[in-house]
């Protein structure tokens, strides 16, 4: 087995050094740059101060949190699950990809993903002994597209489950409910396992977030993952979550229990206040990153990409040829130079590292004069060709 993942570095990581590094705008790794609502950080120190979660909680979650998660599915999409037995607390969306990828495949299983996929994908798929096979969204008519019957195409005998992310990450693709339909169709007529990584299921810009296990003949065979990372803007705290039937659900904490067996106790119970925040909350950080999406968008188009706009995420995905560039790890590796502006190149996360090479994203989950003033830097590298005339200080 290769372990293709040892020695190296995320690209997240690696960006967000450049950054420090260079002291440039970091619109690469996605995090807020304004920490979540002040009630959900109070609810973490009363935790603290009163001593819940400071020992081990229980190896599933604190009660709180997974009865907060199954209201959360039940009254926002008409999905029940029992918190004993179904809903399962994982440290971030990140672990509960890890154990659900290494408690479910093995040698010899194939597991489809959509590509671009978040780089914690391969790893996982190849820290299992599975193999990946990438099913490729492609730019056209402005947005990222799945072929159907490429995917289709893609299931063979030994496909154990289709691991799915909607909205994805980093196109900011919102998977339509056609799509979902053919998906989930095929499921059924294939007999696969889903595992559908919906951490920015509150981050739906354009539209509605539609959960795959809503459809019919879908919540028997999917793993639903979350996290309150990006919903709350408390990224660092690394509370997530895995939704679905009991078998699967207690073949992914067999897992994880030997990963960290828990994790986060005080963040917990923070998380499952912030689950019952009112609707104006969620409301207010779609109409906050729309703006911040909208902004971005036009600075970037009218310094000269060409640009995929998100119907969710905070990540927006270019393309650089209209700058006359072709090669985005040496575009972003240069950037930080040309103009004080770190974004990350898609191409990391691809097989087909070609297909990806011109794709570059940036993160809009900054404060909106951040913003502005990496639009204003971006403005500069117009008509450059490679040169470093233009570049500002910073
Ligand atoms: N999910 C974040 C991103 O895509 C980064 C998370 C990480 O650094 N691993 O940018």
């Amino acid at each position: 087995m290769t372990k293709e993942w040892l020695g190296g570095t995320t690209i997240f990581a690696e960006m967000s050094a450049l950054a420090a590094r260079t002291g440039a705008i970091n619109l690469g790794q996605g995090f807020p740059d304004t920490d979540g609502p002040e009630s959900v950080r109070e609810a973490a120190v009363r935790a603290l101060r009163d001593g819940r979660g400071n020992q081990y909680p229980p190896g599933p979650g604190v009660p709180e949190l997974r009865t907060a998660v199954a209201d959360h599915q039940r009254l926002r999409y008409g999905l029940t699950y029992d918190p004993d037995t179904e809903v399962l607390v994982t440290a971030g969306a990140t672990e509960a990809i890890a154990a659900t990828l290494l408690a479910l495949t093995g040698p010899g299983d194939e597991v489809i993903a959509l590509e671009p996929y978040y780089d914690s994908y391969a790893a996982c798929i190849g820290m299992a002994g599975a193999t990946r096979v990438p099913v490729t969204l492609r730019p056209h008519d402005g947005a990222y597209h799945l072929d159907l019957d490429e995917l289709r195409d893609a299931v063979t005998d030994r496909t154990r489950l289709l691991l799915l992310n909607t909205p994805h990450n980093p196109t900011g693709t919102v998977l339509s409910p056609a799509e979902l339909a053919a998906i989930a169709e095929l499921a059924v007529e294939r007999d696969l396992l889903v595992v559908t990584d919906e951490v920015y299921e509150h981050l739906v810009l354009d539209g509605e977030h539609v959960p795959i296990a809503t459809l019919p003949g879908m919540r028997e065979r999917t793993l639903t993952i979350s996290s309150g990372g990006k919903t709350f803007s408390f990224t660092g705290w690394k509370v997530g979550w895995v939704t679905g039937p009991p078998a699967l659900v207690t073949a992914v904490r067999s897992a994880k229990q030997f990963l960290t067996y828990v994790s986060s106790g005080p963040f917990q119970y923070a998380i499952a206040e912030a689950l019952r925040l009112p609707q104006s909350y969620f409301d207010d950080l779609r109409a906050d990153l729309r703006a911040k999406r909208d902004l971005l968008c036009t600075g970037l188009a009218a310094a000269g990409f060409q640009v995929y706009r998100p119907a969710g995420t905070y990540f927006v995905t270019t393309d650089i040829r209209p700058l006359g560039e072709t090669d985005g790890f040496a575009f972003c590796r240069a950037l930080p130079e040309r103009c004080g502006v770190v974004a990350v190149p898609n191409a990391v996360f691809y097989d087909h590292q070609k297909e990806g090479a011109p794709f570059v994203r940036f993160a809009f989950c900054k404060r909106t004069d951040v913003l502005q003033e990496a639009t204003d830097r971006l403005r500069g590298l117009t008509g450059l060709g490679g040169g470093t005339a233009g570049a500002r200080p910073y």
